[in-house]
């Protein structure tokens, strides 16, 4: 039933559709929103529609960027030899803070998970792939480091890395960082000295 009228539902439905925002905490944005000044509510949408416009994927590691190349690809004093695969661009922004790793990245988007119907496609997996193997047939990389979290999620796409660079047959090393992240544990949350420890003691697969 529209207990709001159509304005306001409208608002709310579009607020639901947001990742983590429930029926509640849509109807309380959007109450929140129609008490706004009319300016703030103009600055809210325009701040959206530029991100969304003028942010988008670096062509190499696919992390979010204002250029064709993020500035840590763009870099003339990174380890090209060394990948490191990350869930997110949160995750990166992670490990850089720990100052303590010069290799590039891969930026997934997202993790396998079944249960929420994301498969290999749905990540940049075909591009990690694409980017190992050089012009030149051989590896592009000496190593790559699989930064997953430890949920079900990202030990099912570290398994599902590991197999697929395998199947390359190029001469790549795929280690695992350590188990000092904790299970189930989010990369972005994690302090910087567990993370340079998790990297440290990274393990081949
Ligand atoms: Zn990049």
């Amino acid at each position: 039933m529209d207990y709001y009228g159509s304005h306001i539902t409208r608002l709310i439905e579009a607020f639901q559709s947001l990742p983590g925002i429930g029926a509640k905490s849509a109807q309380r944005l959007a109450f929140h929103v129609i008490n706004m000044p009319k300016e703030q509510v103009q600055m809210l949408t325009d701040a959206i529609l530029d991100a969304r416009t003028n942010v988008h994927y670096c062509s190499s590691c696919y992390t979010i960027t204002d250029d064709e190349l993020c500035p840590i690809c763009k870099s003339k004093h990174r380890n090209t030899r060394q990948i490191m695969v990350v869930e997110n661009s949160r995750d990166l922004a992670a490990y850089e803070k720990t100052g303590r790793y010069d290799g590039l990245y891969h930026v997934l988007h997202g993790a396998i998970s079944p249960m929420l119907g994301i498969g290999p496609n749905d990540i940049k997996l075909r591009e990690l792939m694409t980017r190992l193997q050089g012009s030149d047939g051989n590896a592009s990389v000496d190593e790559v480091i699989i930064a997953t979290n430890s949920s079900l999620e990202g030990e099912t796409t570290a398994m599902y890395i590991l197999k697929l660079i395998k199947t390359l047959e190029l001469d790549i090393k795929v280690t695992r960082i350590a188990s000092g992240v904790p299970v189930g544990g989010d990369i972005e949350n994690i302090d910087e000295v567990t993370l340079e420890r998790a990297l440290t003691g990274r393990v081949e697969m």
